[in-house]
């Protein structure tokens, strides 16, 4: 069956992809965003956002800024989506599960069984949280496992947990678990965080996170649900019980969401996706990529828009060139 050709499908709805979609509405080319399965992307799963430039101003009674608060996450990628609607961005709660970027126009296959065909595509899919990958661990995955303490923290209410990582997330995630858990235990493989000075230091004076360096994960135990942990000392080779502990959140990075592009887009080491030094153009022209599936560096709310700026630029160019290449 013959389908419409999209001038520009964007794949994902953090803020690099509505971002995208609110740059391309405005250049009047209808992006059809694709929102995959966590509409508003990993911002859903965040409490307060404080470090976006420009949220959210309290004005006095003479229309000066007394103070700017912090916004939810997931209210955050409301306000995007909004302003994205506002001028004329479509969306679908579906995700591409295989394309053809070899055919121009672009062919993507989705999970709801739609075929689409775009002349632009921006690659906006953003990362997934890790795991350590034991056994264990996946088995008990929303039994007292979980990567999302925002999510999930609130199950854990007067009992003690164990957050693994040493970044800002991990630093994030421990702070927040200290709201409904009596004791956090924070599991840092090194003898030292990687996150940031402040986050340390909100971690270092809160009295009901222990952490504990060195310390590394053996197994997750228990039947139904999380009954303690198995974990070594990776130093001495040490290991120990942990049968206080009912929950177990990961904080340990991410892995970018390639998997129906990766036969199409290369990738680096790391998985993410490569596009040219200053820019979001992939190997394959017309094909753009920005947000946390391209960036393993920054992994900002801020950057991944102002990428998302980027890539809906760069495709609106290659569209006018293309255009004015074929006439
Ligand atoms: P990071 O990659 O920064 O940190 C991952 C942490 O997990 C490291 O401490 C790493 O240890 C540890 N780790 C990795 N693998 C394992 C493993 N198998 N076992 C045990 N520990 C492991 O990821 P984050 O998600 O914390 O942060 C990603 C980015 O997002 C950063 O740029 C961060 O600044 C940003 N961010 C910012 C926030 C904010 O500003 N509010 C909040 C959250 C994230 P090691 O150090 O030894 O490699």
């Amino acid at each position: 069956m013959e389908t419409n050709v999209e001038e520009v499908i964007i794949c994902g709805s953090g803020p690099a992809g509505l971002t995208a979609a609110i740059y391309t509405s405005r250049a009047n080319l209808r992006p059809l965003v694709l929102e995959g399965m966590e509409p508003g992307g990993q911002l859903t799963t965040t409490t307060d956002v404080e470090n976006y430039p420009g949220l959210l101003p309290v004005l006095d009674d003479f229309g000066g800024v007394e103070r700017i608060d912090g916004i939810q996450g997931p209210t955050m990628m409301q306000v995007f989506k909004a302003q994205a609607e506002r001028f004329g961005t479509r969306f679908e709660m579906d995700e591409v599960e295989e394309c053809d970027l070899k055919t121009w126009p672009f062919v993507l296959k989705t999970g709801n069984g739609e075929t689409y065909r775009t002349k632009t595509l921006i690659i906006a899919t953003g990362a997934a949280a890790r795991y350590l990958g034991l056994d264990n661990e996946l088995r008990l995955r929303g039994h007292g496992v979980s990567a999302c303490a925002t999510c999930d923290g609130f199950f854990f209410r007067g009992m003690e947990v164990a957050v693994v990582g040493g970044g800002d997330s991990a630093a994030e995630e421990a702070t927040f678990l200290t709201r409904f858990a009596d004791r956090v235990h924070l599991l840092v493989r090194r003898d030292a965080m990687r996150a940031s000075q402040i986050m340390q230091q909100r971690v270092f004076d809160n009295e009901k996170i222990t952490i504990h360096w060195h310390t590394e994960v053996v197994d997750v135990l228990g039947e139904k649900e999380v009954e303690g942990l198995l974990v070594k000392d990776n130093r001495s080779g040490e290991e120990r019980e942990m049968d206080t502990v009912k929950g177990l959140f990961l904080a340990i990075g991410h892995t970018p969401n390639v998997q129906p592009f990766k036969d199409w887009i290369p990738q680096d080491g790391e998985g993410y996706l490569i596009t040219k030094p200053d820019s979001t153009v992939t190997q394959v022209p017309g094909v753009f990529a920005c947000g946390d599936v391209k960036d393993h560096v920054y992994r900002q709310a801020i950057t991944a828009a102002g990428s998302g700026c980027m890539a809906a630029i760069d495709a609106e160019r290659w569209l006018e060139a293309r255009e004015a290449g074929e006439g």
